[in-house]
């Protein structure tokens, strides 16, 4: 059952984040169509997610494989991404369960998920490079130079669709401060593509607190899960 005064107020909460887009779009000069919102539903419960799609959610985004896993079912339409770091001995239940995965962190993992997409029938499956563009030792991601590095292997590897990088910003006081981060992020997507045009051109930056600030500095995808769904218990 979808309760019809969740699915409203998560409606509002799609507007209001849609026009916020739009609106920084426009002052960078770009299209609000070129954004993709990926509604982050990470310990939403499935009632709850469901209400998000019947609200015109289209993309979802999770950070555990099972937890998708389990919601997936019930969620019939929707499109989704893995924005939370992926263990190889879930890389098959990720290839089952997700359309892009955003968190490639390694040649090996690329490798190994390429070879079970052709294995399942799912190539060429979607992904993205995380970049951990501030060197920061809690999160995953590619060093910018290693992953330059790496890509000409990567672009050779079977089964995978090379859309382009994502990155999570540092946690900061204010939205500006992660703007350098973004600038960096598009920056590195410039000269890697320049260098092998196989990667595609998609930014996956922004979460709730700098989405916007993302999209001035060119994001393709925005990953917002609190001013969708709100505060996560
Ligand atoms: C949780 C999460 C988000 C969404 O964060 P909000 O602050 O709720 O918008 C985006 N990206 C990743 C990788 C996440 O883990």
């Amino acid at each position: 059952m979808i309760d019809p005064a969740e699915r409203e107020a998560i409606a509002r909460a799609r507007d209001a984040v849609l026009a916020r887009i739009a609106a920084a779009a426009r002052r960078a000069d770009r299209e609000p169509r070129d954004v993709e919102l990926v509604a982050v539903s990470k310990t939403v419960p499935p009632e709850r997610v469901r209400a998000g799609i019947a609200a015109g959610l289209t993309v979802l985004g999770e950070n555990r494989v099972q937890e998708a896993e389990a919601k997936r079912p019930l969620a019939a339409g929707a499109r989704w991404h893995l924005v939370g770091p992926l263990q190889s001995n879930k890389a098959r239940l990720a290839v089952e369960t997700f359309d892009v995965i955003e968190t490639i962190d390694s040649l090996e993992l690329a490798a190994r998920v390429g070879r079970i997409a052709v294995e399942l029938r799912r190539a060429p499956l979607a992904v993205l490079f995380q970049v951990n563009v501030d060197a920061d030792p809690a999160k995953s991601g590619w060093d910018p130079g290693a992953l330059e590095a790496a890509l000409p292997a990567l672009v050779g590897i079977d089964g995978l669709r090379l859309d382009g990088l994502m990155t999570v910003g540092r946690q900061v006081a204010a939205a500006d401060e992660a703007r350098p981060t973004f600038r960096a992020l598009r920056d590195l997507s410039e000269r890697l593509r320049a260098a092998d045009p196989r990667l595609g051109p998609a930014l996956s930056m922004g979460m709730t607190d700098d989405f916007e600030v993302a999209v001035e500095e060119g994001a393709s995808h925005v990953r917002v899960g609190r001013a969708l769904f709100g505060e996560r218990r």
